[in-house]
């Protein structure tokens, strides 16, 4: 391939396809052939007009007579409008969504078009049909007409403002004809082992498959290649930790039961067993990296708080960040209890207030402080852990100043991260590679928290550079949820549920899925049903609840607001918290026991669980009513696997096995394509894509003898470790 000629000389690009392509980041030829389609369409069987009727699949071939751009719904919609003509009679195709097909199709085009026959009152239509200008394919040299009829089966391909999927099916058809031999990213002995097609052929079949098993094969190989080529990155990074220097940091058992002991509670097994590996690791000397993971309600801050204590002992420094205000802050209370008997200094920083604990003249209770004397005091070694939200990742927060003297020898020994998932992986980092301004080699320790449940291939894959320990056990006591689906006419039943755990003393959230209604869903069918937190609001505290204390809490409100909400949530001053999905980061209030949430079949099932999971959080009987309006059988059947699945991480599985990775939370952060996801629906795939890293990293740590795999793994960012 002489990939810029071809782009130049035999594409013939247009300025406005040439930015198109780089919005897409398609720049090179390869990049092009990377862009798989989204989906084939079989072609039908090729009829006249006259002849189509209403659930024929077909393929008709006409003139364009007319078409027109309408926009509709405020232009919050665009249809594309034509009618064709073949001699024998018209038919209507209309195009949703897809504004350009207006400007690529002009009268008098002759096109094919492929699609379902449909109905309405008036019309035979086709929506959303393929197409292909005829006249593209006669100006093809090598006669692509008659093969778009003999392959039955084109891709269609995701497009773009200015390139259309019929573009892209040309440029790459071109493309391929021309190419020679790629380079293979992938060892050929690998190929071999797991029967994966080459590289040439594999995008031969994903482009031009003759049968679906053609395609099926080549989307296998794309599949293995990048989560191969994500594990080869986790793997080495991990390498290149284990060479690092880290505190060591020694653990006194005795001083360690007392502090256990001091806790309200008896740790699980499970917390006990997550202390023994972190005290394990905190001994090696080169830096811990390891992912806790524990349903909502395991008792993840216990085991944070007891480490922390670790580590203030042995003289060092301990961040701590959650991703929220609202989280930090309890995350300090419960510190500033746990730690309330030991002397450490407990801080806290977000962006609206500062404090630290104890206070000199109140010595249970903390006290307000400017920031600057915060940060001093931290670079100086005072304060021995801090708590904080984003605000901690600053360059303004510094530890260990270089002049010994002042720091009294203590460094930042450990980082951890609460609810991991909900920062961005330069967050992380940034809070990770906080230097000891003293000691620049030494790397904290660092711990990644988190309750969202994932599927097992998928942590294999995107923490492959973290060890992992699993909370799999809850406090003793605890009940299971009774979780109920409630349909539109029982709402009132679950209201007096409510009332009667009120009556217990108890408390209740409402879950909405929006702040406000929002104006388009007077209009716009899909979220005419969603509900607000402001109505709800309102129709609860005036109506249904008038001689209850209701109160509301979301996301935008002011720090303060909040936590003031918050406060009288925790302190019993509010008996029903009307709020938005905020209330599914960690927020502990073990008095509420009732969760309603509405318009359930917008969240994800992991999501669904998270959220019930706060009322998770004592001895008492807990309650989750499911509110949904929607009654097609997917939904409920959906809805009703939370009521049967014992934990977290199978509600991630289910998601993932019928509704595919599409629908796994948090996708776009996680990198991978939608070819890569569909590699995590199988635990083989990835446990060979792992241990082939893994074992080539070993014989070839510098990927040396795999420069096509270096190469790729430079182009996609990955890390490469380098002498
Ligand atoms: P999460 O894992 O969701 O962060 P938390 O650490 O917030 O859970 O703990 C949830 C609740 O359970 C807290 O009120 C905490 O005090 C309590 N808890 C934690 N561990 C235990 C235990 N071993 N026995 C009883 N209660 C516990
Ligand atoms: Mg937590």
């Amino acid at each position: 391939m002489k990939p810029t000629s071809l782009l130049k000389d035999e594409l013939r690009l247009t300025e406005f396809q040439k930015k198109a392509l780089k919005k897409l980041d398609l720049e090179t030829v390869e990049d092009i052939l990377r862009h798989f389609p989204s989906r084939y369409e079989e072609l039908g069987e090729t009829k006249t007009i006259a002849d189509a009727m209403p659930g024929d699949k077909i393929t008709l071939r006409g003139k364009i007579t007319k078409i027109e751009l309408e926009k509709t719904w405020r232009k919050k919609m665009n249809i594309a409008r034509a009618v064709l003509n073949d001699g024998t009679g018209t038919i209507k195709l209309v195009w949703f969504h897809q504004p350009f097909i207006a400007n690529i199709l002009k009268e008098g085009d002759a096109i094919f078009a492929g699609g379902k026959v449909q109905q309405n009152s008036k019309d035979f239509y086709l929506a959303n049909p393929t197409y292909e200008k005829i006249s593209s394919y006669e100006t093809m040299p090598t006669g692509g007409q008659a093969e778009l009829r003999k392959d039955g089966m084109i891709a269609v391909y995701p497009e773009t403002r200015g390139l259309s999927s019929m573009w892209f099916r040309f440029a790459i058809q071109k493309i391929l004809k021309k190419m020679e031999e790629p380079e293979d990213t992938i060892p050929e002995e690998i190929l071999n082992k797991y029967r994966l097609p080459s590289l040439k052929n594999a995008l031969l079949y994903i482009h031009t498959p003759k049968i679906p098993k053609n395609a099926e094969a080549a989307r296998k190989r794309f599949a293995f290649e990048e989560i191969f080529l994500i594990q080869l990155s986790r793997v080495q990074k991990r390498q290149k930790q284990k060479k690092q220097m880290s505190v060591v940091i020694d653990t006194k058992q005795k001083e360690l039961n007392l502090f256990l002991e001091n806790f309200s509670f008896k740790p699980t097994g499970a917390q006990m067993r997550a202390i023994k590996h972190i005290v394990e690791d905190f001994g090696k000397g080169f830096p811990m990296a390891r992912f806790l993971e524990g349903d909502v309600g395991s008792g993840k801050t216990a085991v944070a708080a007891a480490i922390s204590f670790l580590v203030a002992k042995s003289g060092h420094q301990t961040a701590y960040m959650a991703p929220t205000e609202v989280l930090a802050r309890q995350l300090f209370n419960s510190f500033t209890g746990y730690f309330s008997a030991t002397g450490a200094k407990v801080g806290l920083i977000t962006s609206s207030t500062c404090e630290k604990f104890p206070s000199k003249t109140e010595k249970s209770k903390p006290v307000k402080v400017s920031k600057a004397r915060l940060l001093k005091w931290l670079k100086e070694g005072e304060i021995d852990i801090i708590i904080g939200t984003h605000s901690l990742i600053q360059d303004a927060v510094k530890f260990s100043a270089k002049d010994k003297a002042v720091y009294r020898g203590k460094k930042l020994a450990l980082v951890i991260i609460d609810e991991q998932h909900r920062f961005g992986t330069n967050q992380r980092a940034a809070l990770i590679n906080k230097k000891n301004e003293s000691d620049e080699s030494l790397v904290p320790h660092f711990l990644s928290m988190s309750a969202t449940p994932i599927p097992r291939t998928l942590a294999l894959t995107i923490y492959g550079d973290l060890d992992l320990t699993l909370l799999d056990e809850m406090p003793p006591g605890r009940k299971k949820i009774i979780t109920e689906i409630v349909m539109p006419d029982e709402r009132s039943s679950a209201y007096e549920k409510i009332r009667e755990e009120i009556k217990k003393g108890r408390q209740a959230y409402v879950v909405c899925p929006r702040i406000e209604p929002s104006e388009e869903s007077k209009e716009n069918i899909l979220t005419l049903n969603m509900r607000a937190v402001k109505e709800e609001y309102e129709k609860l505290s005036k109506d249904i609840f008038s001689e209850h204390k209701v109160d509301m809490l979301y996301g935008k409100m002011k720090p303060k607001e909040k936590e003031k909400i918050m406060k009288n949530f925790e302190e019993g001053k509010i008996d029903i918290l009307v709020a938005t999905s905020v209330i599914e980061v960690g927020v502990n209030v073990p008095n509420a026991t009732t969760i309603i949430i509405e318009g359930a079949e917008r969240f994800g099932l992991a999501q669904l669980h998270q959220l019930r999971g706060r009322v998770l959080r004592s001895n008492h009987q807990p309650y989750c009513f499911i509110f949904t309006e929607s009654r097609t059988p997917q939904t409920l059947k959906r809805l009703k696997a939370l009521g049967q699945a014992k934990n977290g991480f199978e509600l991630a599985e289910y998601d993932l096995q019928f509704r595919g990775p599409g629908e796994l939370s948090g996708k776009k952060q996680w990198g991978i394509t939608d070819v890569g996801m569909e590699a995590l629906k199988n635990i083989k795939m990835v446990e060979a894509a792992r241990l082939e890293a893994q074992n080539i990293l070993e014989k070839d740590p510098d990927l040396k003898k795999y420069l096509p795999l270096k190469k790729r793994m430079e182009k996609e960012g990955l890390e490469i470790h380098m002498e």
